[in-house]
């Protein structure tokens, strides 16, 4: 018999198979705990790295291990970045035509991890083969779906008790991003885990922006919002089906890409949709709230309600699909009186029992307490969780916004909508920002508008005083999108614009602060209004390259981009380009796999584009 595997070997794995160079946050105690043959729960939020927790075991351990996920689209995906790092995985699942194929080298014993969904785990046959081979461990992912308590609860999962009962000595790790303590209580009594192996961090995520808005004309509102994240993907989530369909088709209408997802749709071209959003790093996706989108996209940057979630836990469920990758990310929502009767009727005409519906009355005023929060947004949502925040987090629209007295904005207006004039009314506000603010990017040298009277001439806000303000001037109708549809800004109704063009009305506003005031650094660095990487000048122009040769390298492959490499790992490469394969190495995210395989090629993309 082989010595059991070290800490060392599976610091190994992480380096050589993963890239990384360390463990972070509770992995390393929850690694050398399954290592040790121990059981758990681990509570981290979305982007905290739950998956390192098991698949570095995995790889450790001998024998397969096998993964239980109740999301299709998610297995694949892991299934697929698996691949990509030399690790032997696969699915099994209604969904996967190959099933005999993994099948097959499940019973030679040529699988690392498994990847399988309840149903067809229990169904028997699979149980009697799993039986007979030799096992690494059990991870439960989406644990939470055991608990009736917790707000996804799924009848198969609370079969998953007989994986104590058949296998006491394969270590089960049970393992969810949204548990409320009653929610926890129940996954470790249903899976039979031991009490005290809870790893717990803290729910927060600090990348995420929290932005909350009175509702007033949620269209255009959204409208103005997305002027903010154009070639961003996204999610917006609505109500009620026909609502999701109006505002795609709105959204359509102003040039942005956008599909619709809810539950009405054929699974066919629910699969498309999905397909396409992991595809592609600029779709938004319009769906209705109530359906869950199971997808493990690192690279979504923002999450829009335009109708009131459920409950908190869906709340953050729902924005927790942002910002996966650590980079700052921003989630947003507007809300009104008038969404509240609707969904207290949701809860009285539902056919649940009335316990239930005494859980979702109190849900509702929790979800109600933090719209009408006056302290900080992330103090009331972690406090759903049983956390406390001791201080007023900084990145939410109630720290970042106190209420102040407007100010007087009519010469910055007046400075914007010329810019706009200027540049011939095409552009939207990233590249009218980097005018007003003199940027020296690639697109305003080649549309010679550093030569423009207005270039540089907006140093009395920064980024994300513009930003605000461009959007302000939106909602207030003084800039509208381009009819055209080709996404940039024109000037609005002219009975308002000419007045404060002339100087004969004045405009007030509220702007945020100047960033030097509310910066707050992150696990990511520093944050912006809009939420997005920061990069400026020639390392913004070379993380466009090298996200256009991943599209290409993804599109030949037939993968999702974020496959290839994750954002983060594109932005450090643009940030401090390596000069050799060595150096590339060391940058996170590039493991021995990713090397071999993309390593002279992306060297040699590095090179053009920092040449010309
Ligand atoms: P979760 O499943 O908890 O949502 P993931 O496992 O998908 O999170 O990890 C989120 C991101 O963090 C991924 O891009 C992953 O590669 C990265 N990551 C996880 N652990 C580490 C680590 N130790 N060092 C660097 N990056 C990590
Ligand atoms: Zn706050």
């Amino acid at each position: 018999m082989s010595p059991p595997p070290t800490l060392d070997d599976a610091r190994r794995v992480l380096a050589e198979v993963f890239g990384y160079a360390g463990f972070r946050g509770p992995q390393e105690a929850v690694v050398s705990h399954v290592l040790g043959g121990g059981s758990g729960l681990v509570l981290m939020p979305t982007g905290g790295g739950k998956s390192l927790c098991y698949q570095v075991p995995a790889l450790c351990r001998s024998g397969t291990a096998v993964v239980i996920s109740p999301l299709i689209a998610l297995m694949d995906d892991q299934v697929e970045a698996l691949a990509q790092l030399g690790v032997r995985a696969a699915a099994l699942h209604s969904g996967r035509p190959d099933g005999g194929e993994a099948w097959r080298r499940l019973q030679e014993g040529g699988l690392d991890l498994l990847y399988i969904s309840p149903e067809r785990l229990l169904a028997g046959e699979l149980l009697a083969l799993l039986g007979r081979l030799p096992l690494a461990l059990f991870a439960i992912d989406e644990a939470h779906c055991v608990s009736q308590w917790g707000h996804d609860f799924r009848p198969e999962y609370r079969q998953l008790n007989v994986l104590a009962e058949r296998w006491p000595e394969v270590p089960r790790l049970a393992l969810t991003a949204t548990a409320d303590r009653r929610t926890q209580g129940d996954i470790i009594e249903r899976l039979r885990l031991p009490a005290g192996a809870v790893f717990h961090v803290s729910f927060d995520r600090p990348n995420l922006r929290y932005l909350v808005r009175e509702k007033q004309d949620a269209r255009r509102q959204l409208l103005a919002f997305l002027e903010e994240h154009k070639g961003e993907a996204g999610i917006v989530y609505a109500r009620s089906r026909d609502r999701v369909e109006g505002l795609a088709a709105l959204l359509q209408g102003a040039g942005h890409p956008a599909e619709v997802y809810h539950a009405g749709l054929d699974p066919a071209r629910r699969r498309r949709v999905l397909q396409r959003f992991r595809r592609e790093a600029d779709l938004i996706v319009v769906a209705t709230i109530a359906f869950g989108m199971g997808i493990d996209k690192p690279d979504v940057r923002f999450v829009a309600h335009v109708d009131l979630p459920r409950s908190l836990e869906a709340y953050y469920q729902e924005t927790g699909r942002a910002g996966r990758d650590g980079l700052p990310a921003v989630v947003w929502m507007v809300h009104g009186p008038g969404d509240v009767p609707q969904l207290r009727r949701f809860i009285e005409q539902s056919q649940a029992p009335e316990d239930q519906k005494r859980i979702e009355r109190s849900k509702l005023e929790a979800l109600l307490a933090f719209t009408e929060a006056r302290d900080c947004r992330r103090r009331r949502l972690l406090a759903a969780f049983d956390e406390v925040l001791p201080e007023p987090c900084g990145n939410c629209d109630l720290c970042l916004e106190p209420a102040a007295e407007g100010t007087d904005v009519t010469l910055v207006a007046r400075k914007a909508l010329s810019t706009v004039v200027r540049t011939g009314a095409r552009f939207g506000a990233v590249h009218l920002i980097d005018v007003l603010l003199g940027s020296d990017t690639a697109r305003v040298r080649e549309r010679g508008h550093d030569q423009l009277s207005v270039y540089g001439i907006g140093h009395e806000l920064d980024r994300g005083q513009w930003r605000s303000l461009f959007r302000q001037l939106q909602s207030e109708g003084l800039l509208g999108s381009d009819p055209g549809g080709g996404g940039g800004l024109v000037l609005g109704d002219p009975e308002r614009v000419r007045p404060l063009l002339r100087g004969e009305t004045t405009l007030t506003l509220r702007l945020p602060p100047p960033a030097a005031e509310r910066r707050r650094s992150t696990a990511a660095g520093s944050t912006t209004d809009r939420g997005a990487p920061v990069l400026e000048g020639e390392a913004r122009d070379r993380f466009e390259i090298l996200r256009a040769w991943r599209r290409q390298e993804a599109q030949g492959q037939g993968v999702p981009p974020y496959v290839v490499f994750h954002d983060r790992t594109l932005l450090d490469l643009a940030a401090d380009p390596p000069a050799d394969l060595q150096a590339l190495a060391r940058v996170p995210g590039v493991g021995r796999a990713k090397l071999e395989r993309y390593g002279e090629a992306l060297l040699m993309v590095l090179r053009d584009a920092t040449r010309d």
